[in-house]
């Protein structure tokens, strides 16, 4: 392990004792009920930090990285129809995810609308979505000017319940919208079944999922469509971008019309000329796509080095009193760990509220998040609701129940409550990084009287 400051030999000297007893049974926290001075200072309250060092800034680039940027530039060839490189990202792309074919577009979120369109969600259909995603997923479907109807969360494993889906069904529904959140693929085999039972297609966000797994598939692959993200803070970074990703031809040649203005593509240009569909301008730029390119390979190998650090955390912190790491839901074989989750119970830690665990956490060096909280407060969906459009798609009574609806996810506001974040960053570096992380929280637990 290595030694980085006098306080940090000191605390592991001093804990060595009270830790290993502590380690070996938690039955009865040593430092927890005792009276003695406490093994450390927290750097709450004035004392060293477990760790000083600098987590790895994200995004990272390769040198060869620049000079496809440059060429592109001095090329003047753009935006896709006067280049290669997006074709050419969208090829290798398919090929990564293990998908037939991949349509590169300017964000997740116009990935999510693609995919949306070409479904057949339409204006006054019911979307059925995880509450607990970043704010695109719910947008998307409102784009379509259809309704996210949530289905409550699965504490556990960090995704939608599939059990809490059937219930929600109306006649208005037409997709469920699974969420594999933070990397965590969702139950893939019990929602493709319920949909196939319902009439229902399935689109997957997979915005935080890159080579996630389900069953050995990588997510994405798993429903009709599969969505992807390659905004500036995600694994595969490009500034701003995304990608729907789908095995069914006549699927993906409409979803590359929707995304190019409604121009006809593949087999549907032998059959009509000019603009035959709806559609709009959400296309990547070469540069993007140059950008990705470089990024291949490297991927693969970041999302091994995420795996093993994030096994060591789970094969660690799960001995930790009101650790409760992330579990894989049924079928998941592997996250992509956008984020490291896991709840904290604070009834181990002598009712200390979460937030100032997380404040001790980050004192101590280590960067954290409580996560998302329950958005669906946050007022959107009351603007959307009031609005004249939605007012004229959906009966009063549809809004009315939809909004008592929303008051009861309690399994997802509990999550919001209890949820802890680690970030992928940190999951790029060594093992002894990854003991820094065990240690700061040992060292709250030990020292937790400190902040009651
Ligand atoms: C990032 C993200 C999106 C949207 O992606 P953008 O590229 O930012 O539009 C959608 N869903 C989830 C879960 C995301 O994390």
């Amino acid at each position: 392990m290595k030694m980085k400051s006098f306080s940090r030999r000191k605390f592991i000297a001093s804990a060595s004792v009270g830790t290993a007893g502590a380690l070996l049974s938690y039955k009865v926290p040593v430092y927890g009920i005792s009276n003695k001075v406490p093994v450390s200072e927290l750097a709450l309250t004035g004392g060293k930090p477990v760790r000083t060092d600098d987590w790895l800034k994200w995004p990272v680039w390769d040198a060869e990285a620049e000079a496809p940027i440059l060429s592109v530039l001095r090329s003047g060839n753009w935006y896709r129809a006067r280049g290669t490189k997006v074709d050419e990202f969208e090829i290798a792309y398919a090929e990564l995810i293990g998908a037939r074919r991949a349509l590169a577009t300017a964000s997740g979120t116009t990935a999510l609308e693609t995919a949306l369109h070409v479904l057949g969600v339409d204006a006054g259909d019911e979307v059925i979505v995880s509450p607990y995603t970043f704010i695109a997923t719910y947008n998307a479907v409102f784009n379509q000017k259809a309704l996210p109807v949530f289905a409550d969360t699965d504490q556990e494993t960090f995704t939608i319940n599939p059990h809490k889906i059937e219930e929600k069904i109306t006649e208005r529904t037409t997709a469920i919208l699974p969420v594999h959140i933070l990397g965590l693929p969702a139950d893939m085999n019990r929602i493709n079944a319920i949909a196939k039972k319902n009439g229902l297609v399935v689109i997957e966000d997979a915005c935080q999922a890159w080579l996630a797994e389900y069953e050995g598939k990588k997510c994405g692959t798993l429903g009709d469509l599969g969505c992807f993200s390659f905004q500036n803070s995600k694994h595969i970074p490009s500034g701003e971008g995304g990608a729907v990703v789908g095995n069914d031809d006549e699927l993906m040649d409409l979803c590359h019309s929707y995304h190019n203005c409604g121009r006809a593509y593949g087999k549907n240009k032998s059959e009509f000329r000019g603009y035959p569909f709806r559609g709009g301008n959400k296309r990547m730029m070469e540069y993007q796509a140059v950008i990705l390119m470089s990024q291949m390979e490297r991927a693969k190998r970041d999302a091994d080095k995420r795996l093993e650090n994030a096994l060591y955390l789970n094969s660690k912190l799960k001995d930790i009193p009101g650790i409760i790491p992330y579990k894989l839901a049924d079928g998941a074989t592997r996250s992509a760990y956008h984020l490291y989750p896991f709840r904290y119970k604070k009834e181990h830690f002598d009712d200390l509220p979460r937030e100032k665990f997380l404040k001790a956490l980050s004192a101590e060096g280590i960067p954290c998040s409580g996560g998302y909280g329950p958005q669906y407060n946050d007022g959107l969906m009351e603007e959307a609701l009031n609005s004249k459009g939605y007012k004229r798609l959906f009966s009063k009574q549809r809004l009315d129940t939809y909004r008592e609806e929303l008051k009861n996810l309690p399994d997802n506001e509990q999550l919001c409550r209890e949820a802890v974040w680690f970030f992928q960053n940190m999951l790029l570096a060594e093992r002894q990084d990854m003991d820094d992380i065990v240690s700061s929280i040992q060292k709250v637990y030990e020292n937790r009287k400190q902040l009651l």
